[in-house]
């Protein structure tokens, strides 16, 4: 039995293929520049001897429904399955459920059409995520699909955390509220956490940290996400890559006045120019620490301003928590950038939270533990993988279908 996961993206589509007896992967890859010229999809797969192999294909792909075509025929020349037909199920990642979905849903045509009208909440997401949808349904029609939502871990949010200071009819006839993102992301990092301390999910307050590209940070009582930085859309929050995270909402209407700039246009500068880039140009963060380094003021900058705000969510969130246990750091940065995770944890010495140097600048693969003895906060650094959790919800929502 094999499971297939999706992620799509407006001209990607990024995959992994696992099989559904103990998760292992079987193969992964990615197909870029669907659409445009240079199409490429580098697909990745495991042997007979367990290692991993790359194949990389080059043609045009004009659209999603040839990409997936093209990854098909990749999974088959790789000999691990006769055709994606013979798939026991595929899951999708979606960002936005809105206050539709809030758990893995099976996909038909009256889903489809429900997480097209949450398009307004998301239009740089879900419409992408659709996209590979739409085509997975015509390419496996017999195949079980499932969506999985990024904000459906946040659900629970209690209404003072979800809720803006806006006219209330804002939210009774636009929706407008705090959903959250990379909800996937943090409900896996926290269940391994709770496995390596040995302690029930439901006893432990987690601060967890989602450092990549994107990055969000969220409170979670007792297995609940009661807190996140996200908001109405994954702009909100922490400094990203590329993207501003919280900002005074005046600044958009001012720079429309001051810069002529549209509406559309703003969405587009504070999503894809500012963060980490807006300030310094980059928004890779082993090149702005490697510049930072060599005393480049803005790329120093950007590193602080990065630092600067995870640590004020930390002290958020541990305020919101009362007590604190465990804070995790995941995501590409939080996972391998020791220097990252020791500035964002600054001067919370007073807090418990203190990061022992050597154990912090060591660490491996796996789950590792980062803090000194004396503080009592533990400070894990666990590897996220999302494909993961889609693969297992999916295979968990088909079978219950089959059982009940
Ligand atoms: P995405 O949100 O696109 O999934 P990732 O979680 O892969 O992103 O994280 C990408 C980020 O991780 C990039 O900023 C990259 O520079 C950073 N990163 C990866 N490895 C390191 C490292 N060794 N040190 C610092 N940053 C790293």
């Amino acid at each position: 039995m094999k499971v297939l996961v999706i992620n799509s993206g407006s001209s990607s589509i990024k995959y992994r293929l696992f099989d559904a007896k103990d998760y292992s992967m079987l193969a992964m890859g990615l197909l870029e520049r669907i659409g445009e010229p240079g199409s490429r999809l580098s697909h990745h797969w495991r042997g007979p001897t367990g290692e991993f192999t790359e194949t990389v294909y080059d043609r045009r792909i004009q659209n999603h429904r040839e990409g997936l075509m093209l990854v098909d025929s990749a999974i088959a020349e790789s000999g691990i399955l006769g055709s994606c037909s013979e798939l026991f199920g595929v899951g999708h990642r979606v960002v936005h459920g809105g206050e539709t979905f809030y758990e893995p849903t099976v996909i038909d045509a009256a889903v489809v059409d429900a997480i097209r009208k949450l398009a307004p909440l998301a239009p740089l997401h879900n419409p992408a995520n659709l996209m590979g949808i739409e085509a997975s349904l015509e390419h496996m029609p017999g195949v079980p699909q499932v969506a999985v939502f990024d904000t459906a871990f946040h659900h629970k949010m209690p209404p003072h955390a979800f809720h803006y200071a806006l006219p209330s009819d804002m939210y009774a006839k636009y929706h407008v509220r705090r959903y959250g993102f990379h909800g996937t992301s943090h409900e896996y990092v926290a269940g391994k956490v709770a496995v390596h301390i040995g302690k029930p999910l439901e006893e432990l307050n987690i601060i967890t940290l989602h450092l990549g590209n994107g990055a969000s940070a969220s409170a979670i009582r007792g297995g609940r996400s009661i807190d996140t930085s996200m908001g109405m859309t994954p702009l909100e929050g922490l400094v990203m890559g590329t993207r501003c995270g919280d900002l005074d909402p005046a600044v958009s209407f001012y720079l429309g006045r001051s810069t002529g700039k549209s509406g559309e246009e703003l969405e587009s500068m504070l999503n894809h120019e500012s963060g980490l880039r807006g300030i310094c140009g980059l928004n890779d963060m082993r090149e702005i620490q490697r510049l930072a380094d060599r005393g480049e003021t803005r790329a120093r900058l950007a590193f602080d301003m990065f630092c600067y705000r995870v640590k004020k969510y930390i002290g958020a969130y541990y305020a919101v928590l009362g007590r604190v246990d465990v804070v995790v750091f995941t995501g590409g940065i939080g996972e391998n950038s020791p220097d990252v995770r020791k500035d964002s944890c600054k001067g919370l010495e007073g807090l418990g939270i203190i990061v022992d140097d050597k154990r912090n600048n060591s660490h491996g693969d796996g789950i590792c533990e980062i803090q000194k003895e004396e503080g009592s906060v533990r400070l894990l650094v666990v590897q996220t993988n999302e494909e993961l959790a889609i693969a297992r919800q999916t295979m968990q929502k088909i079978r219950s279908l089959n059982t009940g």
